[in-house]
């Protein structure tokens, strides 16, 4: 059981995240969500998950294109035992049109905020004796797609800061690691079937099935409770010797 640990899970109003943070309160940890709003449903959020789970769980506003409130975002939750960094964001676009505060935004929420939580959190989980960093990285983190050169290279990039993490940790009772999933069906990836059936001048049907799933030979979308499981399974003790490496959930994607 995760009972006694704080889980700080940036991102984690929808998708990916709120699924990661969801199955940490079912393994009994306590958990902070965060985004950029601060909005009534935001904090009404923490306190459904607190009430179903029997954990405590708080919403704090943070807004991970800021190395600042990053670095914030970990002083107010006061405890980290378990960091995941799971903010991010897309935009599909060839590169020579790709947009610069496009690509700024992409590097500093999905790579650059990871650094400064990072961080912040690592004396934290030093002075507990314990600690699990969790990246989510993806499969654009080993691999590459056309029109997504800052998500393909900040994700490139999370995997590269997580092994040298691990190594900065190797002798401490904390892992670092990068979990990459293929697709997930979340809001993230329903805003890119527009643009993706721009490019390709295809159906939805077809952007799915053809483009999203055909590097996923399982033809499946993973889900967020199997990105969330493999989270727990990373906190746990069986994982313990697993660090500075990374988990594909893609479906077979990265195995093509
Ligand atoms: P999502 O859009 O559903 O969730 C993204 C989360 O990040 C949301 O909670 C959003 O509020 C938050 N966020 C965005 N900008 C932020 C900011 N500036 N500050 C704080 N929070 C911010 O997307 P998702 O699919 O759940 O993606 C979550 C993570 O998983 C991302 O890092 C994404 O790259 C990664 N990922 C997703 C897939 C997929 O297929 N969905 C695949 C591989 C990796």
């Amino acid at each position: 059981s995760l009972s006694g640990k704080t889980a700080v899970i940036t991102g984690s109003n929808s998708g990916i995240g709120l699924g990661v943070a969801v199955e940490l309160a079912k393994a009994g940890a306590d958990i902070v969500l965060n985004s950029f709003t601060d909005r009534d449903e935001d904090h009404a959020l923490a306190e459904s998950i607190a009430r179903t789970h029997g954990i405590n769980a708080r919403y704090i506003k943070a807004d991970m294109s800021q190395a600042d409130d990053c670095r914030s975002l970990i002083k107010q939750a006061g405890k980290c035992d378990i960091l995941v960094n799971n903010a991010g964001i897309q935009h599909v676009c060839p590169i020579d049109e790709f947009p610069i505060d496009k690509w700024d935004a992409i590097i500093a929420i999905n790579m650059n905020s990871a650094f400064h939580t990072t961080a912040v959190a690592l004396p934290m989980m030093r002075n507990a004796g314990w600690g699990r960093v969790v990246n989510i990285a993806s499969a654009h983190g080993l691999t590459a797609s056309p029109f997504k050169a800052a998500y393909v290279a900040a994700k490139h990039g999370v995997v590269g800061m997580t092994k040298t993490v691990a190594l900065e940790t190797a002798e401490q009772p904390i892992t670092a690691n990068a979990i990459c999933p293929g697709y997930v069906l979340t809001p993230l990836v329903e805003a890119q079937i527009p643009d993706t059936m721009r490019e390709y001048d295809m159906s939805r049907e077809d952007v799915i099935k053809n483009v999203m799933l055909t590097r996923q030979p399982s033809k499946e979308f993973a889900t967020v409770e199997q990105i969330g499981g493999t989270v727990v399974f990373l906190c746990s003790d069986a994982a313990a010797q697993i660090t500075g490496t990374t988990i594909s959930v893609d479906g077979g994607w990265t195995a093509l």
